[in-house]
């Protein structure tokens, strides 16, 4: 529900939005961005497992390990809507280290080289309470 309230009064549908995929099983996360509206993204995702079709890390997680995925309510979150390019791509970096700083990411992402301006970020203001 608070996803699509952020998304109705925001402006995702014209630029980017910022979400985690969490696997019921582990509880580890899958980070991405898309364009679409959250209820497309997650219909995408569900169909790539349900096809056994392994084009995002996220259903390649699910299908390799045996692990469950869940409703939009108890998997989907929203971490931030923005305009398309640099600054949503700076966002996405940013979750990806401190997520992956954490151990909270699916061992199918992974991320490149860590970005030190990003450690200096307060990461209990940005962090979801229950991915
Ligand atoms: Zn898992």
């Amino acid at each position: 529900m608070l996803c699509v309230m952020l998304l109705e009064t925001g402006y995702g549908l014209r630029g980017r939005i910022c979400v985690v995929l969490k696997c019921n099983t582990c509880n580890n996360v899958y980070l991405g961005q898309s364009g679409r509206s959250i209820n497309i993204r997650h219909k995408e995702y569900i169909r790539y497992i349900r096809t056994n079709n392994p084009l995002s890390a996220y259903a390649l997680h699910i299908l390799q390990n045996g692990h469950e995925y869940g409703t939009i309510a108890d998997t989907l979150l929203l971490l931030k809507t923005c305009q398309k390019g640099t600054r949503m791509n700076c966002w996405e970096a940013l979750y990806m280290q401190v997520f992956h700083q954490h151990k909270m990411l699916i061992t199918e992402q992974q991320i490149s080289e860590p970005n030190p301006v990003y450690e200096l970020v307060n990461t209990t203001r940005i962090l979801p309470r229950n991915p």
